[in-house]
């Protein structure tokens, strides 16, 4: 029988999905708090007419502040038929220097400065790019969202993504709200991004709110770090016993360092983000409790690690952690860094009577 497992999606959802606003327009905000998620705001300057003072209170109230360039330059690929076309051109290393220093560094310092955040995603603007300014972006972000319209003129970007997406510095989205993006996230168990700018406003927030219980609505770079950290852990050292199961999650992400061009740091991403974990019962067995301690033990793959008394090595306290039952499976909430022991404490039947 399967054991246990890492979960798609946070909360054991059916799909993922973000709503981001581009251009550094604060709207939405009531629309969002009233639906019951966070989105993603993608803000450009430091220019002319954009100001910042809103970047922290809107980090304050759980959305994200990701980069959309200093200057907001719609300049399309010269190849943009296919995906294959897009990499016909190679990374040029004067422009992705050039890109680096002048439509990323200022973005994202004056960011990070006022929301005292890393930065985790960006957009592009017009959904324009090539691969110079994916390269550009890639030691920065852990993804970066384009968008199809007639400016950038990637058509293949107008899609959902799939749950570990094709490209990461170019993530796929709908250019505004599309039902069929929402729908298409929860049957295919992708993950839909939807892109609104002030001319296409609140569309689709109470749509998209009336679905929540099939689908993770989240920031875009919550999302990223999900899918990271949920390919990268692994259940080890698995054992079911009378009364018991437990095992070891653990990933090997480092912490993700940023620098500007010039060697600046910038704030670092750390995974310590929690993951969904499904554990697969036998019809005789009953949850009563689930604890997690960290772990300083590296389990092997195959090993038979004990836990608490006896096992030994465990680094600070086990301490119960919620769960939701299911039809014969239990989820629960945890982060894999620094690794976790897991015990899952059961009871059956059979226990009972001895
Ligand atoms: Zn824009």
């Amino acid at each position: 029988m399967r054991e246990a497992e890492i979960c798609t999606w946070l909360g054991d959802k059916k799909g993922a999905i973000s709503f981001t606003v581009d251009d550094g327009w604060p709207g939405c905000r009531e629309e969002m708090a009233r639906a019951g998620f966070r989105g993603t705001y993608y803000w450009f300057g430091p220019a002319w007419r954009t100001t910042t003072q809103w970047l922290k209170v809107l980090v304050e109230e759980g959305h994200e502040i990701g980069a959309h360039s200093t200057t907001h330059l719609c300049l399309p690929s010269p190849h943009n038929e296919t995906p294959q076309a897009f990499w016909k051109d190679r990374p040029e290393e004067g422009a992705v220097e050039a890109y680096r220093r002048d439509e990323i560094d200022p973005n994202v310092s004056v960011i990070e400065q006022e929301t005292g955040e890393p930065v985790l995603s960006m957009a592009w603007p017009c959904g324009c790019t090539d691969p110079s300014r994916m390269k550009a972006a890639e030691p920065y972000f852990l993804g970066v969202r384009g968008y199809y319209d007639e400016v950038a003129n990637l058509r293949w970007i107008d899609d959902v993504n799939t749950a570990t997406p094709h490209a990461f510095l170019n993530l796929n989205a709908s250019v505004r709200f599309d039902p069929s993006f929402v729908h298409r996230a929860a049957a295919e168990g992708k993950w839909a991004i939807i892109t609104t700018h002030e001319s296409t406003g609140a569309e689709g927030i109470d749509y998209i709110g009336d679905h929540l219980d099939e689908l993770w609505a989240a920031p875009v770079g919550e999302v990223l770090k999900y899918i990271k950290v949920r390919d990268a852990a692994r259940i080890l050292g698995f054992r079911r016993r009378s009364g018991s199961i437990s095992f070891t999650i653990r990933h090997d992400l480092p912490v993700f360092a940023r620098s500007t061009l010039n060697g600046r740091a910038l704030l670092p991403v750390v995974y310590d983000n929690p993951v969904t974990i499904k554990v697969y019962l036998r019809d005789d067995e009953r949850v009563s409790r689930v604890t997690a301690g960290v772990t300083a033990r590296i389990d092997k793959e195959d090993g038979d690690t004990g836990y608490g008394p006896g096992g030994g090595q465990t680094a600070g306290r086990a301490t119960d952690i919620p769960f939701r039952a299911g039809a014969g499976y239990i989820t629960f909430e945890t982060p894999a860094k620094p690794a976790r022991r897991i015990r899952v404490v059961t009871q059956s039947p059979d226990n009972r009577v001895r």
